[in-house]
C-alpha cells in the first residue's frame, strides 16, 4: 500500500533490460558496432517517453530519477536567465516535493528570488492566487501535477496560461502523475516536465525532464556533452531502456489501471470511513490521481499506525518517503493548514495495479484494529476510544 513511494518492476521491463545488462554494454557514444547499439536503445526508449507524454523524442532529457529533472528545470532556467540577463524571479508553491523545494531554497541562497504559493485546505493551488502573485521579472513558475502526499490533481493547463500570459516559463513536477493519468504535454502548453521510471513499474534511478522544442537551459552537469550536453555523463543504457518499456507499458493500459485502481482506492476509501470512526479523507474528493487515499485517524499517531501496519505485513507510509527519516512535521499539510493534531494522526495508503480487492479487505480489518488498540492508550482516549 505504498505505491506512491515506489512500484515493482514489471516483468516485460525486467525482459527488455536483460540484454543491456549481459550482452550490449558498448558505450552509446562509441563510434563502433557495439556503440551505436545502444546508442539504438536509447533512441527507441526516448520515442516510447515522448510518446507517452506526446512530445518530441528530442524533447526528452534523461536524467537519474525525478530528482535530477526538477532540479535541472529550476536551476536550469535559474542559470541561464542570469547568464543572458533576463527575469530570473521563480515562483512556487508550499506542496511540492522536496525536489523542487530545496533547489529553490539553494537559488534563494544564491540570490534569486522566491515565491511561495499557499494551498487551499483541499491542497489546490488557485489560478487567482498565481495570477496575483506575477509580475514581468518571473522567469519560471514551478507547480506540481499531482502531490505525493495527498494526491491533489493541480489545474495544470490554468496555472500555465497565467505563467504564458506573464511572459514566464512554466514548469511542472509530474512524478506522480506521468503513466498514471493521461498527460499531454501540447495540450497544456508546459514548457519542462519532470517524470520518474520507478513510480510506474520501471527501474529506479532513472528518469527524464521534458524540455519544449527551442527552450535553452544551463546544465547542472557538465562533461562530455551526453543528451546534447545538457546531461553529461555515459548514460545508464539498460536503466533507460527500461524506463521507454514501462512508458510504453502505462500507456497501454493507461484506461484499464485509471478504472481498476480508482475502483480499489473507492471501496478502500469508503470502507475506511465507514468502518473506523473519527477518521477523515484528506485532499480533493475528485481532482486525485488514482491510487492515492490519505486519511487522520484522530487521536492517533500515523508514525505509530505504520509501524504496527509493518507489524501485519502491510506497507504504508505518512506522506514523502523521504520525509519520514527525517521525522519533520509534512510541509505539505501545514501548507493545507492542517492542525498538529490533523497531521500526527495522517497516513498515506497509495495503491497500485498489483493490488486486489482481498488485499483492501485484509488492510481495513487490519487498520480498524490497530487503530482502536493506539486509541486505547492515547492521551486522547477518552475523546476517541
Ligand atoms: N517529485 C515527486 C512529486 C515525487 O513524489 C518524487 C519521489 O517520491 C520525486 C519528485 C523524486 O523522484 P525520484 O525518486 O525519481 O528522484
Amino acid at each position: 500500500m505504498d505505491s506512491a513511494a515506489s512500484t515493482p518492476v514489471a516483468d516485460e521491463v525486467i525482459e527488455e533490460m536483460m540484454p543491456f545488462l549481459k550482452r550490449h554494454y558498448g558505450n552509446p557514444s562509441s563510434i563502433h558496432g557495439f556503440g551505436r547499439e545502444t546508442s539504438r536503445a536509447i533512441q527507441l526508449a526516448r520515442s516510447r517517453v515522448a510518446t507517452l507524454i506526446g512530445a518530441l523524442p528530442r524533447e526528452i532529457t534523461f536524467t537519474s530519477g525525478g530528482t535530477e529533472a526538477d532540479n535541472l528545470a529550476l536551476q536550469g532556467v535559474a542559470f541561464h536567465n542570469r547568464n543572458s540577463g533576463k527575469p530570473t524571479s521563480i515562483i512556487t508553491s508550499s506542496l511540492e516535493h522536496d525536489a523542487v523545494l530545496e533547489p529553490c531554497k539553494e537559488l534563494e541562497r544564491m540570490g534569486f528570488r522566491l515565491t511561495y504559493l499557499p494551498a487551499t485546505g483541499d491542497g489546490i493551488v488557485k489560478p487567482s492566487v498565481l495570477k496575483d502573485a506575477i509580475s514581468p521579472d518571473v522567469a519560471l513558475v514551478s507547480i506540481m501535477y499531482a502531490n505525493n502526499e495527498v494526491g491533489t490533481v493541480q489545474p495544470i493547463k490554468k496555472l500555465c496560461e497565467i505563467a504564458h500570459e506573464a511572459g514566464a516559463l512554466f514548469h511542472t513536477d509530474a512524478v506522480q502523475a506521468a503513466g498514471k493519468i493521461p498527460i499531454n504535454v501540447r495540450e497544456l502548453g508546459v514548457d519542462l516536465m519532470s517524470m520518474s521510471s520507478h513510480k510506474i513499474n520501471g527501474p529506479k534511478g532513472v528518469g527524464a525532464l521534458f524540455i519544449r522544442s527551442g527552450l535553452e537551459l544551463a546544465p547542472i552537469l557538465r562533461g562530455g556533452g551526453q543528451e546534447t550536453s545538457l546531461r553529461s555523463g555515459t548514460e545508464n543504457v539498460p536503466g533507460i531502456v527500461g524506463f521507454g518499456k514501462a512508458c510504453e507499458l502505462a500507456g497501454g493500459r493507461m484506461d484499464q489501471y485509471r478504472q481498476r485502481v480508482t475502483e480499489l482506492r473507492d471501496y478502500l476509501v469508503n470502507r475506511v470511513l465507514k468502518d473506523i470512526p473519527h477518521s477523515r479523507l484528506n485532499g480533493s474528493r475528485t481532482d486525485r490521481i488514482p491510487g492515492n487515499a490519505h486519511f487522520t485517524f484522530f487521536g492517533v499517531n500515523g508514525e505509530d499506525l505504520i509501524i504496527k501496519l509493518d507489524e501485519n505485513g502491510i506497507a504504508a507510509s505518512t506522506g514523502s518517503a523521504c520525509s519520514v527519516k527525517r521525522q519533520k512535521p509534512s510541509h505539505v499539510l501545514k501548507a493545507m493548514g492542517f492542525s498538529h493534531e490533523e497531521i500526527t494522526g495522517s497516513l498515506r495508503l497509495s495503491l497500485g495495479m498489483q493490488n486486489t480487492k482481498e488485499e483492501i479487505e485484509e488492510v481495513v480489518s487490519s487498520l480498524s484494529r490497530v487503530v482502536s488498540e493506539l486509541r486505547l492508550v492515547s492521551p486522547f482516549k477518552s475523546k476517541y476510544a
